[in-house]
């Protein structure tokens, strides 16, 4: 298998390219885990770890949509404040 971003070739064991030292993605490790028929303790690791940072990543997102109706409340009471003042 080949470096997603150099294209240099990647040892079977190892989990991050020895050339530009990016980490492999998933999805690479999931095909890896389908050549080999299974997976270093090292690449699960890795794997497991993208699989957190992913999760805590949708969470945040979610965090942000929850946050949005209320900053669209305060626009609109701000806009009938600004109104009922101009009046
Ligand atoms: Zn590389």
């Amino acid at each position: 298998m080949n470096c997603k971003y150099c294209g240099y070739p990647i040892p079977k064991a190892a989990a991050i390219c020895p050339h530009c030292k990016r980490m492999l993605t998933q999805e690479q490790l999931k095909q890896r885990k389908e050549m080999n028929g299974y997976m270093t303790p090292y690449a699960e690791r890795i794997e497991k770890l993208q699989y957190e940072m992913n999760k805590n990543n949708i969470e945040k997102n979610e965090q942000h949509i929850n946050i949005k109706p209320y900053a669209l409340i305060l626009i609109v009471l701000l806009i009938i404040i600004l109104i009922v003042w101009i009046f």
